[in-house]
């Protein structure tokens, strides 16, 4: 394969082009908006996935925290239910905004603005594509980094994504105020009954991201700018602290898919959200795109690319859905044994406990 056409500049897409063009290949990146928004919100970028991005040469640390360490908290009185030390992993954790990685990522990467892909044929010569301004383009081969809604993905598949009954509110705020309620070092995420929340520092540790997930019956429900407040009576002065600083939150439901049979297929293969998409309770979904882009590339010596790609990362993403789905099952316990038992594995898991996640080298 020589010339390949990437659907999407978002983190699997930018770091595919990156890792493709290491392996010689041409590739152009086709992202349907006219320019990448800088993005305020923040981002946390495992071991796992920073060592691909350091393999890579991309450089987004100038911006980025390197927070010592995880904490799960309760909701009730802020103790510390689980530690995890961040400092036991060869390549660091990164706590970063959005918009500053994507332009690490796009500086290295050619991206044609404005082209939204419509349709996607094989023809003898390799794959077309076409575009919602009547352009085509013609490639050997097409990764689909579409994200969630991805029109690559309706080459394999015509079910659409399923809304999970959560929504993900978030803010940015002025570490100087947060500091207090927050912790400049370390990412904290707060458990209690049907909803979570996070904070972490991004900006340098000038600034702190809030994150709250909480359940919502439709996926476009308005509600007032603070009833997450309200929502969160009895709660730790430290989280309604947090909150009342934050003012308007940003909300976003979330969605999945159900597992797709494969990500490949003849001349196209899908990687990132497009392939599998995953609600964020383990703040994993970048950076399996990010693995997935890297190995992607070194599959492009094997006799089948795509399929040795789709083989080797199968059984890493079906344990990270499993782990996902039991987050989702034992984040939100009310209080009581369920809720006690829960505390008292956290309390008790290994040090190496995710290790399995952050240590990984992908093939
Ligand atoms: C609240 C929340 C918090 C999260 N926190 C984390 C975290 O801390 N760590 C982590 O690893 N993950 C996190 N995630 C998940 C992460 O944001 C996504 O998994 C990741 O952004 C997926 O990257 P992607 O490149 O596959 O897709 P996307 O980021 O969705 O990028 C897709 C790109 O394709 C473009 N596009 C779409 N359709 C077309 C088309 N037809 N033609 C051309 N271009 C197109 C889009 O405009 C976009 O630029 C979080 C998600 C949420 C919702």
């Amino acid at each position: 394969m020589k010339r390949i056409a990437i659907v999407g500049a978002g983190i699997g897409g930018l770091t595919a082009a990156i890792a493709l063009a290491r392996q010689n290949v041409e590739c152009v990146v086709f992202e349907r908006h006219a320019t990448l928004p800088d993005d305020a919100t923040g981002i946390e970028i495992s071991p796992n996935a920073a060592a691909e991005l350091h393999a890579l040469g991309v450089a987004f640390e100038d911006d980025a925290v390197r927070p010592h360490g995880r904490e799960i908290r309760r909701w009730r009185d802020n103790s510390t239910l689980a530690r995890t030390d961040l400092s036991r992993y060869a390549a660091p954790y990164y706590t970063v905004r959005r918009g500053a990685l994507i332009a690490a990522l796009k500086s290295a990467s050619p991206v044609r603005f404005g082209r939204r892909c419509v349709a996607i044929r094989n023809d003898p010569a390799g794959v077309v594509l076409g575009f919602d301004d009547g352009t085509i383009t013609r490639a050997d081969a097409v990764v689909g980094a579409d994200g969630l809604h991805s029109a690559v993905r309706g080459v394999f598949s015509r079910e659409l994504p399923r809304y999970s009954g959560f929504v993900a509110s978030h803010t940015v705020m002025p570490m100087d105020a947060a500091r207090p309620l927050a912790a400049p070092d370390r990412v904290l995420t707060w458990l209690g009954p049907k909803r979570h929340c996070l904070a972490y520092p991004i900006d340098g540790g000038r600034r702190l991201t809030l994150v709250v997930v909480e359940p919502q019956a439709t996926p476009t429900a308005q509600n007032p700018p603070r009833d997450s407040l309200t929502n969160f009576l009895g709660w730790h002065p430290a989280v309604r602290g947090l909150l009342g600083l934050a003012g308007r939150l940003h909300r976003r439901a979330l969605y999945d898919r159900p597992p797709l049979q494969h990500w490949q297929h003849h001349r196209a293969v899908l990687i990132g959200d497009a392939a599998h998409p995953m609600l964020p309770f383990l703040a994993q979904g970048a950076a399996q795109a990010i693995e997935d882009a890297a190995t992607l590339a070194r599959c492009l010596t094997a006799p089948d690319p795509f399929a040795r790609y789709e083989e080797l990362r199968r059984p890493r993403l079906a344990r990270i859905a499993e782990a996902t789905r039991a987050a989702l099952r034992t984040f939100h316990f009310p209080d009581g044994e369920d809720q006690r038992r829960r505390d008292r594995a956290m309390a008790a898991s290994p040090p190496d406990a995710l290790d399995w996640l952050y240590a990984h080298r992908p093939g």
